[in-house]
């Protein structure tokens, strides 16, 4: 399968200039790339096509103004894009012909990729690959959660990266390589995706998929901004994942989300993360947990901590009270969520007996640590970050240089991957 491809083809030329960038309230730093001109962007988003999905309503009734038409039709399309779901401009039949193909002629798109794969476990977990516009793919997991007989949960597990440059050493994703970042609207697009395979509404979002969040935080964020206010997903219902990137988590913090954040964590200690998690050798557990201090002090959110248990590795009750010296020392409040082991091809790693996972718990709560045990959904459907992906994309992801210096953050840990 040719599913390498780099952009080739830059599209037509906006024959009229989009709305000039405009900032977002709700954050100084995000600049929205889609709605600059052109003329303007950096040379990377040149040859990219411009996607109305992730556009505020303000946006789209500014494009509709600067296309000519009046702004009740940028109302139209928020409503065709965001209520209706609509993925074609030729589909929006609401709207005058003349109207559809002057957005077509300026290069502009919705911005929704194909399903290329579906895969359905018997728990009822939905693994998704979208094929993006440079024919790579993407994981999308749907997770349907049964609360009790009358609330039903519909959580979409979200990809950040295509690949993740990071390696974790039990991680499917890591090893199937890195290529880029994902895009704001690739990354609603996701959760829009989820949305039409299970005819409902996703009430959670967790970017736990594929990738890094924080190697993205710029489209993490616009996307996180979209789905809250467009998609209109609650922040308290989103949860953002991260192994730990120097600088980022006092970053996220400024925004003051009411979001989860996630901290991978997988071992109580230094010498044994380093070893299971390479990129912590660039970013020390001590300076990982002052900056999850600081986050807590900032913004009154609680943490989560994940700790993929890992038989004979980091799963032992002495590892468990270690783990609660560690959080009692750097704070309060936490809670830590438990993920058995995933096998996933290649790994030597085993998943632990059930009765292990329960005395790793009960230690951890005999310590005062609240404690989750992660249910593994869908084992039937590659249910491991990446899996899916890899057994469709067999050749490793890679990336030009050029390309990876201007994505990733300047840190020593974006320098050591
Ligand atoms: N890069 C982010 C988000 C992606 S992974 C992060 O590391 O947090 C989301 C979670 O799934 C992480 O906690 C990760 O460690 C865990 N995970 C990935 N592969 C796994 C596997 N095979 N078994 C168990 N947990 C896994």
């Amino acid at each position: 399968m040719a599913l390498l491809h780099h952009y080739s083809t830059p599209l037509a030329r906006a024959v009229r200039p989009p709305p000039p960038t405009r900032v977002r309230p709700y954050s100084t730093t995000i600049a929205l790339a889609s709605a600059k001109p052109s003329s303007t962007r950096p040379s990377q988003s040149q040859q990219q096509p411009q996607v109305l999905l992730g556009l505020s309503e303000k946006e789209l009734q500014d494009l509709a103004l600067n296309l000519g038409q009046q702004s009740f039709r940028g109302k139209q399309l928020y409503h065709l894009i965001y209520k209706r779901k609509v993925k074609e401009i030729q589909d929006f039949i609401q709207l005058p012909k003349a109207f559809r193909n002057d957005l077509e002629e300026s290069g502009w798109k919705v911005g929704r990729s194909p399903i290329y794969q579906t895969v359905t476990a018997a728990d009822g977990t939905v693994k998704l690959l979208l094929k993006l516009e440079d024919n790579r793919l993407i994981e999308t997991v749907g997770i349907p959660v049964e609360d009790d007989g009358s609330s039903v949960r519909l959580t979409a597990c979200v990809s950040s990266q295509v690949g993740c440059p990071l390696r974790c050493s039990f991680c499917a994703t890591g090893k199937g390589g890195f290529a880029r970042n994902l895009r704001r609207h690739e990354i609603v697009e996701q959760v829009l995706a989820i949305e039409e395979v299970f005819n409902r509404r996703v009430t959670n979002v967790v970017f736990m998929g594929m990738g890094e969040p924080m190697l993205n935080l710029k489209a993490v964020l616009e996307a996180h901004h979209c789905l809250n206010k467009d998609v209109q997903i609650g922040q308290r219902m989103m949860t953002i994942s991260t192994v730990g990137v120097p600088n980022t988590i006092k970053k996220l913090a400024s925004h003051k989300l009411q979001s989860t954040l996630a901290v991978s964590l997988h071992a109580p200690n230094q010498k044994l993360r380093e070893s299971i998690v390479p990129s912590a050798k660039a970013y020390p557990l001590s300076a990982l947990m002052r900056d999850c201090r600081e986050y807590v002090r900032e913004t009154n959110r609680r943490i989560s901590f994940e700790y993929a248990l890992l038989a004979g590795i980091n799963d032992s009750v002495d590892h468990a009270v270690e783990l609660a010296e560690l959080l009692h020392e750097w704070g309060h409040g936490y809670h830590v969520n438990l993920i058995p082991f995933n096998p996933i091809e290649g790994s030597e790693y085993r998943r632990p007996y059930r009765k292990a996972v329960q005395a790793f718990a009960d230690a951890l709560e005999s310590s005062k640590i609240t404690v989750s045990v992660r249910q593994t959904r869908g084992l039937d459907a590659n249910a491991a970050c990446g899996q899916l992906r890899n057994s469709f994309q067999k050749t490793p992801l890679v990336t030009d240089p050029d390309h990876l210096e201007s994505e990733l953050p300047n840190t020593d840990l974006a320098v050591t991957c």
